[in-house]
């Protein structure tokens, strides 16, 4: 099957992962701005960073086959000195604007404090102002639902934001009706070990269905899977599904969300082999 990985640091993985992605299927992938592991202590430290996902990596994963994308933002980890991280946005138009950056994201909240709420709202009017598309992290653990309600409803404030062009990543069984309900898009991240494994992921789409949803490994410099939306394919398959059901959440969905960006295009690998038939 034909895959997209909408939501992947592959910065932080090596040329092998590549290889093996190619290989697997896989012909595009998106990567949202981060935390690099560390925080970052000046604008040009970012500016490096922003750098590297707007030209150096999507060098190298075309050498490797893969279309790839980028989103643009401050980690709400980094927004707690404020100074700063006003010092950064200042940067960001000058990369949303690049060929490959496709929007606003990851942006949300880490521990819903007041600063992080402040820069949240800062990106939030920059996706408005410059009509950009909106990736959004949500809170891990006991901060997801009232982060993920604090996003949604911050968004809401502003009526000119198409929701059709919002995603909210990291969604669970007790917070995927919140953007739903909403019109906006959700997402599930599948982790090797803990929260949403690709048996869970599973289960929430035979619950929920597989309507304005995609599905993504996230996978960085922790502990993470590259190849967990194969698990989950696997799993789906496993369990009955069929084929067009699965290819639909990961190609079509992806696809259709990404491509409300003007600077998305479809891979063109992955129309041909849909148009001679392979697609099942
Ligand atoms: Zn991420």
């Amino acid at each position: 099957m034909i895959v997209i990985e909408p939501h992947i640091h592959l910065l932080c993985r090596t040329t092998d992962d590549y290889d093996r992605l190619f290989a697997s299927g896989v012909v595009a992938v998106t990567e949202p701005a981060f935390w690099a592991g560390f925080d970052r202590g000046t604008p040009a430290a970012f500016e490096v960073y922003y750098q590297q996902i707007t030209s150096y990596e999507r060098a190298r994963a075309a050498r490797h086959g893969i279309d790839y994308y980028c989103w643009m933002c401050l980690n709400p980890k980094e927004a707690e000195d404020l100074g700063l991280a006003r010092e950064v946005m200042k940067l960001l138009p000058k990369y949303l604007a690049c060929e490959n950056c496709l929007g606003v994201g990851e942006i949300g909240l880490n521990r819903n404090t007041k600063n992080e709420l402040e820069i949240l709202e800062r990106h939030i009017q920059l996706a408005e102002d410059l009509n950009q598309l909106i990736l959004v992290h949500t809170p891990h653990l006991e901060d997801k639902l009232k982060g993920t309600k604090l996003i949604v409803d911050a968004i809401k404030n502003h009526p000119k934001i198409n929701p059709e062009r919002v995603l909210i990543d990291h969604m669970e069984e007790h917070t995927l009706r919140i953007p739903r309900d909403a019109g906006m898009w959700a997402g599930l991240t599948l982790y090797p070990d803990t929260k949403c494994t690709p048996r869970r992921a599973a289960d929430i789409v035979e619950r929920f269905g597989a309507d304005k949803l995609w599905i993504n490994s996230a996978a960085d410099w922790g502990p993470s899977d590259p190849f967990a939306v194969f698990a989950f394919m696997a799993e789906m398959l496993h369990r009955g599904h069929d084929r067009a059901l699965v290819q639909r959440i990961v190609y079509d969905n992806p696809a259709g969300f990404l491509s409300k960006s003007p600077k998305f295009k479809w891979p063109a690998k992955a129309e041909q082999a849909m148009a001679s038939g392979r697609r099942t």
